[in-house]
C-alpha cells in the first residue's frame, strides 16, 4: 500500500521494500544509510535495534503507535496515541524506559519455551486502528515541518494525545548521562560499523 502511494505521488520514485522483521540483521543492515526512521512496529526487539540504529549512525527518527490500558474490571483506564521524536545524544528509548527488559526476553524465546513458561495471560490486541491515524497523522507533520525548516523554535517533547480526555500531554523525554546505548560516552553513539547493531541472525 505505501509502495501504490508513493508510486501515486511521484512515479519516478525509487521505492526498496523489504516484508521482513527490521530485527534481522540483513534487514537493519539496509537502514544504515537512512535520513529518517518512522518506527511504527511492535516488538522490543525492533526498538532495540532502531534505537541502535539511531544512535550508533546518527539517524533521526520517530516511535509512534497507541496504547490501550484496561483494570482488572475491564474498564478502559487509558487510550492514547504516542509520538516520540528520537534524536541522536538526545536521550533515548532505553532511557525512557521504552524498552522493557522482559517482553525482550520473552521475544527471543519460542512459542515452546514461552508455553513452558507461562508467562503472564495475554491481553487480546485492542483495534487501534483510529489511535494510530492520529499519531501517523502527527509524526508526518513532524518530519515535514523539520524538514521544510518550518517548525517553531520549541523542544522535541514526546506527544501522548488521549483520546478519553482529549488532552494533549507533552512528556519531556528523559537522557541518561550514563546510559550506554546514547551517551556520547557509551559504547554505541556514533561509532557507525566499529560496533555490531543488536540483531538477530538473517
Ligand atoms: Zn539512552
Amino acid at each position: 500500500m505505501a509502495r501504490r502511494l508513493i508510486q501515486q505521488a511521484n512515479p519516478s520514485a525509487h521505492i526498496e521494500h523489504f516484508a521482513a522483521d527490521v530485527a534481522k540483521a540483513s534487514v537493519a543492515g539496509r537502514l544504515k544509510g537512512s535520513d529518517y526512521i518512522f518506527l511504527a512496529a511492535n516488538s522490543m526487539r525492533a526498538r532495540l535495534v532502531v534505537n541502535a540504529l539511531i544512535h550508533q549512525y546518527l539517524i533521526p527518527a520517530v516511535q509512534l503507535g497507541s496504547k490501550v490500558r484496561a483494570d482488572e474490571q475491564g474498564q478502559v483506564v487509558d487510550a492514547f496515541s504516542a509520538i516520540r521524536p528520537l534524536r541522536p545524544g538526545a536521550g533515548c528509548l532505553w532511557c525512557n524506559q521504552l524498552i522493557d527488559p522482559n517482553l525482550l526476553a520473552k521475544e527471543a524465546k519460542t512459542d515452546a519455551e514461552r508455553k513452558a513458561q507461562a508467562y503472564g495471560v495475554e491481553e487480546p490486541n485492542p483495534s487501534v486502528i483510529s489511535l494510530n491515524a492520529v499519531s501517523a497523522g502527527h509524526a508526518v507533520n513532524d518530519f515535514l515541518m523539520d524538514y521544510l525548516g518550518l517548525r517553531a523554535d520549541r523542544p522535541l517533547h514526546y506527544q501522548h494525545i488521549n483520546a478519553l480526555t482529549g488532552k494533549l500531554q507533552l512528556v519531556e523525554p528523559r537522557q541518561d548521562v550514563d546510559c550506554p546505548e546514547c551517551s556520547t560516552g557509551g559504547m554505541r553513539f556514533a561509532r557507525g560499523d566499529g560496533v555490531d547493531l543488536p540483531c538477530m541472525e538473517g
